[in-house]
């Protein structure tokens, strides 16, 4: 057995392999702690701050749009959409298409607009498309890089030529941080901003001209405004989750109300039925971050409701022991062998590239260093007992 001990967060069940998770001398991940901080924020200040932002946008003609959501008609989307509509702002809802759109991510983006939102979809070329999610897949292990990229250029896109200035994003994961918005002054994104934000992770844009007859036309709508353009409308951007305690299984029930399908028995891969509902690709994109970091869906929301005490740390093991790093036969019900058949790949063509982005220091390998699968193709993690 390998000597090699994968950490495990003491107060959820997080890996210290994830990127950026720190765990500190208690034991206790950043994630935990930046939750905990959550008690000592002044949510009603927060609130104010924000509703002063939101004036400061508002189209005070009715000439032109208050601010853009980008949108899936997913929960947090809906959430958004309805709450800026409550607080009085005219929205445009904006939604860079999915590689790979389900049936119920087509259903839920139509109840966003029957919710009364005016609306534009935005679809790269799916030729090209598809090309990009092989290579991605192929170079950085991460099919869904065109999905990462597209859903920040394409709203940043559309403010530029709609002159409209506000974005409002949902939660920001990675800081507690409320968007450039909330500066007074240089309020202003700018591409470095925008590059950082939402990043490129690994693979520039560039790098895929010349790949697979791949011409630098082809790749419009995955590139941000110049700055000019952006300072000319003023372009500028909050996260809703910096004023109000974000809640993703609130948000759900609360656009569940409001029409939005959900899976009818949780995402495989996963434990909920209502999130990553609309990219058939999703579950890849998850499983590669399983083999390359130890942890993947099923670990970031048992982890959630641990955080919100509605889960004990128990229990949240039992699942992951249940149903985490599950190899993705099947997603929506969309068959893998059917998903791969469109990027022109085969099982094995993809397992051989799992293999290659998989961190074997996290997984049981046999004595001539090669992973251990189950008849199912399924890998195991190392002290797989979150301890
Ligand atoms: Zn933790």
């Amino acid at each position: 057995m390998s000597e090699y001990r994968i950490k495990y967060c003491q107060r959820c069940v997080m890996p210290h392999a994830k990127p950026d998770l720190h765990i500190d001398e208690e034991g206790v991940c950043n994630a935990c702690r930046n939750f905990e901080k959550r008690k000592e924020i002044d949510w009603d200040a927060r609130k104010n701050q924000m509703l002063e932002i939101l004036e400061r946008y508002r189209n005070k003609t009715g000439s032109n749009y208050d601010c853009i959501i980008p949108s899936s008609g997913g929960k947090d989307s809906t959430y958004q959409a309805l709450r800026m509509k409550e607080l009085g702002m005219n929205p445009l809802c904006v939604t860079s298409t999915t590689c790979k759109l389900s049936e119920i991510g087509r259903k839920n983006i139509e109840n966003l607009k029957s919710l009364g939102f005016d609306y534009i979809e935005v679809t790269t070329n799916p030729v090209v498309r598809r090309k990009i999610n092989k290579l991605a897949l192929t170079q950085i292990g991460d099919i869904s890089w065109p999905e990462h990229v597209t859903i920040f250029t394409i709203p940043v896109r559309v403010a530029v030529q709609q002159r409209v200035p506000l974005l409002v994003w949902g939660e920001n994961s990675q800081m507690e941080y409320g968007g450039p918005a909330t500066a007074t002054e240089n309020s202003v994104l700018d591409r470095r901003w925008l590059e950082e934000f939402g990043g490129l992770l690994g693979l520039r844009v560039s790098d895929l001209v010349g790949c697979d007859g791949i011409e630098k036309r082809d790749l419009v709508q995955f590139s941000y405004p110049s700055d000019e353009d952006l300072k000319n409308v003023g372009v500028t951007g909050l996260f809703l989750g910096y004023f109000m305690p974000w809640d993703q299984a609130g948000n759900a029930l609360y656009a569940q109300a409001h029409g939005m399908t959900t899976y009818h028995k949780p995402v495989e891969g996963s434990v909920v039925n209502y999130e990553n509902l609309d990219n058939v690709h999703m579950r890849i994109h998850d499983y590669f971050k399983f083999v390359k970091y130890g942890y993947s869906r099923t670990t970031d929301w048992v982890c959630i409701y641990v955080r919100n005490g509605r889960l004990t740390r128990s229990d949240a093991r039992r699942m992951v022991e249940r149903h985490e790093g599950r190899f993705p036969w099947e997603y929506l019900g969309y068959r893998l062998e059917d998903i791969l058949k469109e990027i022109d790949m085969t099982v094995d063509d993809f397992v051989k590239v799992c293999d290659r982005f998989t961190n074997k220091k996290l997984f049981v390998c046999d004595s001539k260093g090669n992973l251990v699968k189950d008849k199912e193709g399924n890998l195991k993690r190392i002290n797989d007992d979150n301890e």
